[in-house]
């Protein structure tokens, strides 16, 4: 089917679209979890002690007894073979945004040829998939190749159907045979644990007795777009590269602001209503689901989780999201700029500490200037911002969340924190060496007899803000919609562990001087914020006044594109940081840096090559078809002493022109293969290759605006966006 075909077909198919067979929902209480080998399943199929030990491992993070890991497998394997599961998995985290899965079969047999059916504690303890085949940044050669799959009891192992049957997933770390972590869990788990010891050092100080051990937590929104199926089965750029490469601006996109919390569509609603069902099953708690600000794009935020388990449940919903996406004629997209000029997607990941007896920690109740522990660990948060900025802006550069980051629609590169009035008024404060009494939001009172009033936030909301206090919690703003929540986890946690011990060095100090608890803090705290205060910013990050102001008097650094933040990765800070906390070794963190940098540059290759392609078969053939008729035409009406003004045809053939040109531009510069280093050919990459696709992109939008619409092969923006 050429071209254009295809895409009229599908404009014609979706058209005639009858409405998505609805899908029964079912009650809550129904389905809940009832895939998730949890607690409750365990405390039944356990015996007395072992439950113990393992609600123990699960709640603060204990060592298991070996010894009961196989009659934990039995119980697992006989809840999951009455759910019809005849495989298993051990599932993990390697380096990619994505998961993988190696599985085997319960089965085996006996002399007698029969069939049974095993699993025992070695087999849910250990797997052994190849090390060598994953990204592991010139960890593991093929030749020494063997890692290593454990069993992470922390994550609840759960059942996966598939139309043709039901395999039993357990959540794993993924280890190199030396030990290295080569994947995304195991360091969120030593960060995590980091962050705890740490903390335990200032709880302990600020004069806390029993306390519980402290774990993070995360809840992230998800935002996504849903195309047509049909359409983007006509669009190669979509399929690869996951956005479109080509498409001219629609005449109305988002400029009317009528789809943010607009009325759902109904197709839409039916799909997200059969998603949430699979996600309660799964034991996920998404919460709130809304119109986003594009047309087409979508947002889905679970109720927050311990860390480690919202980021296993992440990656999960996001396949839940694409798989269900496929069974209702969508496709998800998950990519953070499907569509130019039209809002991209990010993930914002609120993160919290706090455990059992303290609570959580960046609560800071009615009156902050009061909570001492809220203050040290708010105070901890700021200085993690300010000297590990560069860190997190790594932590989130991808090829694709570029295109979003300082665009005016997302946060800016530049890393600073948000705090809010009232809090910003208590920092003020201490810089003056005083706690005094702040106001909270006070009142609403809308004057209106029939609506009641509430109490209304201590502070605004910043949407610029990159990293932004939202009152009992952080929301870092600038993670992209397909990536992981676990590397800005990661970073938040060990930036944290690493405030808290400055921090618990900083008081013992003042306390063995004599100090009381209060001005111990306030010094401390009155340190911390001169050092580090630069990071604290509450005006519009999207102004150009930041952007000079932040760089120029604040000393804060502005990284546009992961050229320019991954090789932070690398900084000497960083380095020290991440082994000073043992969250990362050297060689670990370097790994890490060669396989973002190598995802980077292999994102960028593929899209060029894309733009290549589908300039050269598909657009440039339209324009020559159009060149065509519009000839055939003025011969005929010069048969007719008819002639016909050839603005377009000119228009037509110089854009076309232009295109090739380009397009041959972009070829030769492909070729280039030798650079001094790999920041080199990052930035090579991040200016003179997207330059080039910039170029042949205009050009060929240029061209659908002038070709004879029946004749354009890919279909456009305002096809695609308005979902029927
Ligand atoms: P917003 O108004 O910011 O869009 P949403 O309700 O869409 O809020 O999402 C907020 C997210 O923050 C949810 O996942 C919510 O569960 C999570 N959250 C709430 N409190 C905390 C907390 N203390 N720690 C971590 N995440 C939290
Ligand atoms: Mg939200």
């Amino acid at each position: 089917m050429n071209g254009h075909t295809s895409r009229t077909q599908a404009v014609e198919s979706i058209t005639n679209r009858l409405p998505a067979s609805v899908v029964k929902t079912e009650s809550l209480d129904a389905i809940w979890a009832v895939d998730v080998f949890n607690l409750a399943k365990m405390e039944k199929a356990l015996s007395k002690s072992t439950f113990a030990s393992i609600k123990k491992t699960i709640q603060t993070g204990d060592t298991l007894p070996t010894e009961i890991a196989d009659e934990v497998a039995e119980a697992m394997k006989n809840w999951a073979l009455s759910k019809g599961v005849k495989f298993f998995s051990h599932i993990f985290y390697p380096m990619t945004n994505a998961t993988a899965e190696k599985h085997d079969a319960f089965i085996v047999t006996d002399f007698d040829g029969e069939a049974i059916s095993k699993f025992n504690g070695s087999l849910l303890i250990k797997g052994e998939p190849d090390g060598s085949s994953f990204p592991n940044g010139g960890i593991r050669v093929t030749n020494a190749a063997r890692g290593y799959t454990a069993w992470d009891p922390s994550s609840p192992a759960y059942v996966k159907h598939t139309e043709n049957g039901a395999t039993l997933m357990i959540p794993c770390v993924f280890a190199s045979w030396t030990g290295e972590a080569l994947d995304k869990k195991i360091p969120l788990l030593r960060s995590n644990h980091a962050m705890n010891k740490a903390a335990q050092k200032v709880l302990t100080l600020m004069g806390e007795t029993n306390i519980a051990p402290l774990n993070s937590s995360c809840g992230a929104e998800q935002e996504y777009f849903l195309v047509d199926a049909k359409f983007a089965s006509a669009r190669p750029d979509l399929l690869l590269a996951g956005r479109t490469l080509f498409g001219a601006a629609p005449a109305k996109g988002q400029q009317f602001d009528d789809h943010y919390f607009g009325a759902i569509p109904a197709r839409v609603q039916v799909y997200m209503q059969d998603a949430e069902d699979q996600l309660y099953r799964l034991g996920i708690p998404a919460k709130t689901h809304h119109n986003e600000v594009a047309p087409g794009q979508f947002e889905i935020a679970p109720y927050f989780e311990a860390a480690n388990v919202a980021a296993d449940h992440q990656q999960l919903l996001m396949t839940v999201l694409q798989t269900t996406a496929k069974a209702h004629g969508f496709i998800c997209l998950m990519h953070e700029k499907p569509f130019a000029g039209i809002n991209g997607s990010g993930k914002h990941v609120n993160w919290s500490v706090g455990n059992a007896t303290q609570g959580n920690l960046l609560d800071p109740g009615h009156t902050p200037e009061e909570n001492l522990n809220f203050l040290l660990f708010c105070g901890a948060v700021i200085r993690g911002v300010h000297m590990y900025g560069p860190l997190l802006r790594a932590v989130i550069a991808s090829a694709s969340n570029d295109h979003r980051l300082g665009a005016n629609e997302a946060p800016p590169a530049i890393l600073s924190v948000y705090l809010g009035k009232q809090l910003e008024k208590v920092f003020e404060d201490i810089q003056a060496g005083k706690l005094a009494p702040t106001d909270d939001g006070g009142i609403m009172d809308l004057g209106l007899t029939q609506i009641m009033n509430f109490k209304r936030d201590s502070g605004d909301r910043n949407r610029t803000s990159p990293f932004a206090f939202t009152g009992n919690r952080f929301e870092f703003r600038a993670v992209g919609s397909s990536q992981s929540v676990s590397g800005p986890l990661v970073a938040m946690n060990t930036m944290l562990a690493d405030s808290l011990n400055w921090i618990a060095e900083k008081l013992e100090a003042e306390l063995k001087g004599g100090a009381d608890k209060s001005a111990a803090v306030i010094t401390v705290l009155k340190e911390l914020i001169t050092l580090h205060g630069n990071a604290v910013f509450g005006g519009d990050g999207y102004s150009a006044e930041w952007h000079e102001m932040a760089v120029k008097e604040r000393g804060l650094k502005n990284l546009p594109t992961s050229a320019d933040a991954l090789p932070y990765l690398q900084d000497e800070s960083i380095i020290k940081l991440f082994t000073d906390t043992g969250v990362l070794t050297p060689v670990e963190l370097n790994s890490r840096y060669e396989i973002y940098a190598e995802q980077y540059l292999l994102s960028i290759e593929v899209e060029a090559k894309l733009v290549v392609d589908i300039a050269k078969t598909l657009i440039y053939p339209a324009a020559i078809s159009y060149l065509q008729s519009l000839s055939a035409a003025n011969s005929g009406l010069q048969a007719m002493a008819i002639s016909l003004d050839n603005a377009t045809a000119k228009t037509v053939a110089t854009e076309a022109n232009a295109m090739m040109a380009a397009v041959a531009e972009l070829s030769e510069a492909m070729k280039k293969e030798t650079f001094g280093s790999t920041e080199e050919h990052m930035q090579y990459f991040a200016k003179d290759i997207r330059g080039l696709m910039d170029k042949v992109r205009v050009h060929a939008d240029t061209l659908e605006c002038e070709v004879a619409d029946k004749l354009w092969p890919l279909p456009k923006y305002q096809e695609m966006l308005f979902i029927k």
